[in-house]
């Protein structure tokens, strides 16, 4: 039986991976499913294991760059709106793992909730935001999270409560396949100081990135503590190009992809840049962009 057989309204095949990801670039996935609620959601990933069909979720794509040979699986979105849920109760947020973490940040300033708004200008779903620990040096989300609602690979939902889950840098224990929702336990505070704290911090985390009209993907981790941007400075990379990707000239760890660029530009760069900072500082970076 085809993946897809009756579940037509939810999963399409052949679909191009760079109109979901923020380096526009890659080849396409067998099937992309976007489910409208739990169950369908639970009925893929089971007709998955049963076919033995790999299975990735993507979030909003700022954190995959995807090869030309694309992905022989299944891959699935979390756009719906059942997916995509914010609440708020006491000083509890409650929010899809499809959600925009951006969004979730905002709501949670209004209702004068504080913590999130230290991850302001990180793009990107709660899920990717969890399953991979987002942050900046002295935060990061999972020391927020207050419990979460997984499905495991047969299609099985669970709730983890805080003493379940362990943080590290750009690590989690949620391993399950799926994140499905979180409830993130913040500090109330007035949200007229809140509001203007988040929008300074907002103004810092743009200056750093690429310009919005610009594709790009962020590249390293930061080893110990040093920003990986610094390192790639000090070994002269920015603005050094292959092809159509650069560095950054605005932050040395991300590659802009101009157009024409290829996903082969984009390897080689990051080869280049990882192996001049050894050469030079004698100091490995860590890839934290997946390659697919
Ligand atoms: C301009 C820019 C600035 C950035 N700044 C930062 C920063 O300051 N700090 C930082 O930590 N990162 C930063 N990043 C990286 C990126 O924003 C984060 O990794 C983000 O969490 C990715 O979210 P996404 O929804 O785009 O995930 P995707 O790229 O779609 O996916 C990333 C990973 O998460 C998994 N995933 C997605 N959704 C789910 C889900 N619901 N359940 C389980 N797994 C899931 C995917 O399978 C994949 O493994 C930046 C990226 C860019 C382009």
């Amino acid at each position: 039986m085809d993946l897809a057989s009756g579940l037509e309204h939810f999963v399409r095949s052949e679909e191009p991976l760079s109109r979901h990801t923020w380096l526009r670039l890659g080849g396409t996935a067998s099937y992309f499913a976007e489910p409208t609620t739990p169950e369908e959601l639970s009925t893929l990933v089971r007709r998955c294991r049963e076919q033995d069909m790999p299975v990735r979720l993507l979030g909003h794509g700022s954190n995959v760059l995807v090869r030309d040979e694309g992905f022989q699986g299944a891959v699935v979105h979390l756009g719906a709106p059942a997916f995509c849920e914010i609440r708020v109760e006491k000083n509890i947020l409650f929010t899809g793992g499809g959600t925009s973490l951006t969004h979730a940040i905002s709501s949670a300033v209004r209702e004068g909730l504080a913590g999130l708004e230290t991850l302001v200008g990180i793009p990107g779903s709660v899920g990717a935001a969890l399953h991979g620990n987002s942050g900046r040096q002295h935060a990061d989300i999972g020391q927020y999270a207050h419990a979460a609602v997984t499905m495991t690979r047969t299609g099985e939902i669970i709730r983890r409560q805080r003493e379940d889950l362990q943080f590290a840098y750009r690590q989690s224990s949620l391993n399950e396949l799926v994140i499905l929702g979180a409830e993130f336990q913040l500090e109330p505070e007035d949200p007229a100081a809140l509001t203007k704290r988040m929008q300074e911090l907002w103004i810092v985390a743009k200056s750093k990135q690429p310009t919005g009209d610009q594709v790009a993907g962020r590249i390293f981790r930061n080893p110990h503590g040093i920003l990986a941007a610094d390192l790639i400075d000090q070994a002269g990379l920015k603005g050094t190009s292959v092809g159509g990707a650069q560095v950054s000239e605005r932050n040395a760890n991300y590659i802009v992809a101009h157009p024409g660029a290829t996903v082969d530009d984009v390897l080689t760069l990051m080869e280049q840049m990882r192996t001049k900072v050894v050469s030079e500082l004698e100091i490995e970076l860590e890839t934290d962009i997946e390659v697919w």
